[in-house]
């Protein structure tokens, strides 16, 4: 399949948005939380690479959240793309969608590690059987919380869904969290068990975040996780 770019705009330096369309299709199918897969030949080597779909199924529209690896082999051309080019892409995969909607449970993210939550989260609550949901998001700055006003307008829409922003180079106007997601764990989890944590992001986070859920008690099943790296 092709897929076609239609829109981008940057969100932050360095991290975009990009909106593209499968001609091919009316319907692109896929679970909130799910990624497609690019792929072009760049020196004669075919290259791979997934991405998150940062929004709902509509139509044969995706969105995608992408930062730029300034040395990286495949984001640079990605950033390169106008408005009408394409790019080879494989169908919509993967196991990182909400395994149980009646569960309680807390989603984690770093950077664009969000993307895939974008649709999780109203995936999650618009489903009749969920329960409570926590999304603690983790950047550097105030200016980079990508998303912010429409995780803000669920929190306001649903009072079981809390957004939980914290920054790890907040200047002195943020009265917010602070910190790594990790020092808020404990916070978001207290002493329950029952709760399904989904994480997703950078493996040094994912895999800190892991190692202080199981050393809490959590069986490996309750840890549904996606690296990006
Ligand atoms: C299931 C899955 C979903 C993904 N979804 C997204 C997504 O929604 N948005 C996104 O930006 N990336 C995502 N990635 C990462 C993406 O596939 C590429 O690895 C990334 O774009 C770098 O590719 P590159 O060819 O430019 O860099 P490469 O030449 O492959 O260089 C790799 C270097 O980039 C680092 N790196 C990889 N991903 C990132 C990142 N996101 N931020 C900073 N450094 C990184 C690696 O640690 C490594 O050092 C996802 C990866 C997986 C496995």
């Amino acid at each position: 399949m092709k897929a076609v770019l239609v829109d981008f705009h940057d969100i932050a330096p360095e991290v975009r948005h990009f909106v593209f369309e499968v001609p091919e299709v009316e319907q692109l199918h896929f679970k909130p939380g799910q990624f497609v897969s690019f792929q072009e030949t760049i020196r004669d080597k075919k290259i791979i690479r997934p991405y998150s779909i940062a929004s709902l199924p509509d139509g044969n529209r995706f969105e995608l959240c992408l930062n730029l690896v300034k040395d990286g082999l495949f984001s640079p051309r990605l950033f390169e793309m106008k408005v009408g080019d394409s790019v080879e892409m494989g169908a919509p995969l993967g196991f990182f969608v909400v395994r149980n909607p009646a569960r309680e449970a807390v989603f984690i993210a770093t950077g664009t590690g969000i993307a895939p939550f974008r649709p999780m989260v109203p995936g999650y609550l618009n489903h009749p059987a969920s329960k409570e949901l926590t999304l603690l998001f983790g950047v550097r700055h105030e200016s980079t919380i990508y998303y912010r006003e429409e995780f803000e307008g669920l929190a306001r829409q649903y009072p079981r869904f809390r957004f939980w922003p914290t920054l790890s180079r907040a200047d002195t106007a943020w009265t917010g969290r602070t910190g790594h997601v990790q020092t808020h764990l404990l916070e978001a989890i207290g002493d329950r068990r029952d709760l399904d944590v989904y994480i997703c992001g950078l493996k040094a986070m994912v895999d800190d975040v892991r190692a202080i859920l199981k050393a809490m008690g959590f069986d490996r099943k309750q840890i549904i996780f996606e690296k990006y790296d």
